[in-house]
């Protein structure tokens, strides 16, 4: 008789120390399970900067056990994998239950810049996973990994993305594309789902205990704030509106379409979460609708302002039962309604080069707006050009962006009057803010191509461009030039 020993599974040490996180909420909130293997997974590509900022090895990351380890194929020592339970509004509609399907929860280290959780999107099916397959494609996490470094370059509010590994394993969409697996990194992943999930239930216990863990984590001063009538929960849908209307207006002032914002893909942090369909504009058009599959452009770019606040009613409903109060929910919720404007103002006017506030930027800021609108102009490319002009350049660059120079003209004369006296710092700072560089969604398009074809390097140039979005790169200049004809028929929908 012969003895099967089955070998120990093998763990990879990231090295860093684990916390309880997310998991001391209980068993309500999620449910243990390990991620799914893939097979013979490659690094398509590795965050270096990232990796550093955690505290964590580079060269261990990218050994074969790393890789493993980044695609969940082999566990990860100290990590207690949970996939969580969130509900939420789809498209304007109650959708239920929904959860990570395709997500799965490692835990949570400490590291230099503070406890972050780490997630794996694409590793396998869940309790949560409905009809879907648990995995994400090689495109779509492509996507993510260079859409959330390039957020982050921009500076605007974001999950990050720690890693993108490939395998050759199938994943069946409109065609058969490959899997790949997202390693993704921030304080919390928690929606506002999660808090809808809880009280469509009414398990105010549980909507009780998420609250309390958001809040003594991420927003303390809300228990002695004595603000809505001191009431804690109050302040803190306060605290969430108003980092959601900051991060709405920074995306607005960028020209970001998230394309999804549904109530799941909400983070209760006012981080960019859950990159699908998102594009950065090419030409401005108010209207764009960057999702193939929004038929009506509920998410479309002009609506992105109203869906946040609409969102966040749904979070003030749901926080509603721990409030107790119609009159101080409405009350924390208002603040939207005035930080959205004053903060969109403040960036634009910071495009502008402008220091100070005065009566009639706003209408400097629309018309500009309008004339770019008209004649579909390339939104990077004018912010950019204009930069420079400021900076010492000649008008011809942004005028030549323009059919109607006429209108073009006379609004750079009143603008010209508006200008700091110092217009060389003016334009200095106004190439500090306006990028040169943004995922437009043909280079992301070039990148996957090469990546399809196992060459990975179009991915980490891009990455390495992103993170530097204001420098100049000049031996990438055409990757900030205006975009191919081909660029407007690629189609980005809800399939990843
Ligand atoms: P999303 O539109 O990507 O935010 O996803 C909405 C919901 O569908 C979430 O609960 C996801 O976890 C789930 N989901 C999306 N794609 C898949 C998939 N391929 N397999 C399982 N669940 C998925
Ligand atoms: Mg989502």
């Amino acid at each position: 008789m012969t003895l099967a020993i089955d070998a120990p599974p093998q763990l990879f040490d990231l090295g860093g120390r684990w916390r309880p996180g997310f998991t001391t909420l209980g068993s309500a909130f999620f449910t243990d399970l390990p991620p799914t293997p893939l097979p013979a997974p490659v690094l398509v590509g590795l965050n270096e900067g990232l990796v550093r900022e955690l505290g964590l090895d580079p060269r261990e990351l990218a050994s074969a056990e790393g890789v493993q380890a980044l695609t969940g194929s082999i566990g990860v020592a100290g990590a207690r994998p949970v996939a969580t339970v969130y509900s939420g509004h789809q498209f304007g509609v109650w959708a239920g239950q929904l959860g990570d399907g395709r997500a799965i929860l490692l835990g949570e280290i400490d590291t230099p810049l503070g406890p972050q959780e780490l997630q794996l999107k694409g590793s396998g099916r869940t309790p949560y996973s409905r009809m879907g397959d648990g995995r994400a494609v090689l495109r779509s996490s492509i996507r993510e990994y260079l859409g959330s470094e390039a957020m982050q370059g921009l500076g605007i509010p974001t999950t990050r993305a720690l890693s993108v590994t490939g395998s050759d394993a199938p994943v069946r969409r409109e065609e058969i594309e490959t899997a790949a697996v997202v390693m993704r990194v921030a304080p919390s992943f928690i929606r506002f789902g999660h808090f809808e999930h809880f009280a469509s239930r009414d398990q105010v216990d549980e909507l009780r205990r998420l609250a309390d863990y958001v809040i003594d984590r991420f927003y303390p001063e809300c228990r002695s704030a004595p603000t809505l009538a001191g009431n804690a929960y109050a302040n803190f849908l306060q605290q969430v509106s108003e980092r959601t209307a900051a991060l709405v207006a920074q995306w607005q002032a960028v020209g970001f379409c998230h394309g999804v914002m549904n109530t799941d893909n909400m983070s209760i942090l006012g981080l960019t979460i859950d990159y699908g369909p998102f594009q950065f504009l090419d030409a401005f058009d108010p209207n764009h609708i960057c999702n193939h599959s929004d038929e009506t452009g509920r998410y479309a770019y002009n609506r992105q302002p109203n869906v946040a606040y609409w969102n966040l009613f749904c979070l003030g409903q749901a926080l509603y039962p721990l409030i107790d109060s119609e009159e101080v929910t409405l009350a924390a919720l208002e603040s939207y309604k005035t930080v959205f404007p004053r903060e969109l103002e403040a960036r634009m006017r910071t495009k502008l080069g402008l220091t100070d506030a005065q009566a009639d930027d706003r209408g400097l800021i629309e018309r500009v707006l309008q004339l770019l609108a008209k004649d579909r102009v390339d939104y990077t490319i004018f912010w950019r050009r204009l930069s420079q002009h400021v900076a010492g350049g000649d008008t011809g660059p942004v005028r030549d962006l323009f059919l109607d120079r006429e209108g073009f003209d006379g609004w750079l004369l009143d603008y010209a009057q508006r200008l700091p006296a110092d217009r060389s710092a003016a334009g200095i700072a106004m190439l500090r803010t306006n990028p040169k560089y943004v995922l437009r969604n043909h280079l992301g398009e070039l990148a996957i191509r090469r990546a399809r074809d196992k060459d990975f390097g179009g991915v980490q140039e891009l990455l390495a461009l992103l993170q530097a979005p204001y420098d100049d790169h000049p031996a990438f200049d055409t990757m900030a030039g205006f975009p191919p004809d081909w660029a407007s028929h690629i189609e980005i929908s809800c399939s990843s």
